[in-house]
Parts: structure tokens; sequence; C-alpha cells
């Protein structure tokens, strides 16, 4: 019988994302897709101790009390961290072909988005997006990174909707590759601090429209990224990392 350890994966520390409220002595019985990875993935065994994390009462080290046909309980021993919000950033993206948006679900997750804004604008050519796959995909990087909350993912929306309801508090920073923008970390550095989201175009670009609506806007920041022409998800993941050097100094 191996002497009961706190599993791991390569990745780290075994971390589960899970629903419920977790708090000195709880028991928590994770779903079938959890309960089939602990017990024959990583062939958990009573006595066994994960970390367990819900998005509101911080990581949990808890133990696997007892195992039976139908799964597995829980049991939280003690608080290895208390809950913690990231920056507030979200990511308001054009998913394009090639780079699925459960990629960049993962990706940003990683760099601490609190929430995922796909839009579709006039030149997106990618209708939908699997926001089922993109939450499991942010699910999985929130307990990969260590975070203790996952980002939200909206449904698709317009942009053009998106932009006639913005709430006038949060700063837009507006990649914007039509060449006449400030550079990206000299911009950030000048600009307020307080809630902000990172917004990029499709394979096409933001059209005529979509740029004077944007470039109207008080809270809009125009920036550039370089002179590279970059792809979008690169873009988009370039400058979560900046914003999050430059702002909230976590990278
Ligand atoms: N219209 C571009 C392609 C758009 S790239 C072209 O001339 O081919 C897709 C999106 O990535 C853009 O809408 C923009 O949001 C972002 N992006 C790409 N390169 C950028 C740069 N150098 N600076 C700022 N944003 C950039």
């Amino acid at each position: 019988m191996s002497a009961s350890s706190e599993l791991s994966t390569p990745g780290g520390k075994l971390r589960l994302y899970v629903e419920a409220a977790l708090g000195e002595d709880l028991r928590i019985a994770p779903g079938g897709d959890q309960a089939h990875y602990l017990l024959h993935v990583m062939r958990a065994r009573e006595g066994d101790r994960i970390s367990l994390f819900n998005g509101r009462d911080g990581d949990w080290l808890a133990r696997i009390a007892e195992i039976s046909k139908r799964g597995c309980t829980l049991e939280c021993e003690r608080l290895s961290a208390g809950q913690k919000e990231e920056a507030d950033l979200w990511l308001v993206f054009a998913p394009v072909k090639k780079t699925p948006a459960d990629y960049l679900a993962q990706k940003a997750t990683e760099l601490g988005v609190r929430a995922l804004l796909p839009v579709i604008t006039r030149r997106t050519i990618v209708a939908r997006v699997n926001l089922e796959r993109m939450r499991a995909n942010a699910v999985e990087a929130a307990e990969q990174s260590g975070r203790l909350s996952v980002p939200e993912v909206r449904e698709p929306q317009s942009f053009e909707k998106l932009l006639a309801a913005w709430p006038q508090e949060r700063r837009l920073l507006f990649c914007d590759e039509g060449g006449d923008a400030a550079p990206i970390a000299a911009a950030l550095r000048d600009s307020p601090g307080g809630p902000w989201a990172v917004v990029t175009g499709p394979e096409g670009g933001f059209d005529p429209a979509e740029r004077t609506a944007l470039r109207a806007m008080a809270c809009v920041t125009p920036v550039s990224l370089g002179e590279r022409i970059l792809r979008a998800d690169t873009a988009a993941l370039a400058a979560l990392a900046i914003w999050q050097a430059v702002k909230a100094s976590s990278l």
C-alpha cells in the first residue's frame, strides 16, 4: 500500500475546480469525470491529498476520505491559500480560423483574464465558437496555472452591440494595426488604472466604421504592437502579457 501522498501531475500539484462550497471538514463528491480522472487516471487512493478551489473560498487541501464503486468523497482539511481575484482584465476578441478559440481560452486564462468575450465584427469569418470546449479549456488552464478563479466565457455577440452597451468605466485597449497608434507599453504607462479590456480584430482587421466608432469612445486607448502585422491571437496574447506586466506587474 503506497503511503498516502499529495497527488501531483507533470505540471505540479493536482488541483481540481469544483462548484461546491469549500471549508473545514466539508465533504465534496466530485462529478463523474473528475472521479474517473482521480481514481482511474491518477490512481488515487484513500488518504491521498489534492487541492480544491471554487473561485470563492480559496485553495483547500483535501483528503480522499472514501472510495466506493460510485466514486469518491473528498474532505477539506486546511486552507492553503486565501481567495484572490485576478486583476480586472477582459479579452474581447474576434475569433479567427486555424487558431481554435479554445486555445485562446487556455492562453488567456494562463495570462490572468477575468472574462473572454468573443465578438462578431464586420469582417469576422468564423461564425461560431465552441463555448463548451472554451470553458473546459479555461477550467483546465486555471487548475494547471494555480489560479483561484476560472474566467467567465461569454456567448458570442455583435461587436456593434457590445460597443453600444460598453461600460464606460472599463478602459478598452484597442489593438490597432493601422500604424498611427501609440506603442502599447508607453500608452499603458501613461493611462489610468482600474478595469480594462484588450480588443483584437479578425484576420481582415476592423473595418473603417468600427475603427471610427472605437476611436470616438473616450474610454478607448488605441495601441500599436509594433510594425509587424501579428495574427489576431498573437496580438491578443502579447497585449494581455504587456498589460499584466505594466498595469498589474504580474508577469
Ligand atoms: N488588417 C491586418 C490584419 C489584421 S491582424 C492586415 O493589414 O493584414 C488581426 C488583429 O490583430 C488586428 O485587428 C489587431 O487587433 C491585431 N494586430 C495585429 N498586428 C497588430 C499590430 N502590429 N499592432 C496592433 N494590433 C495588431
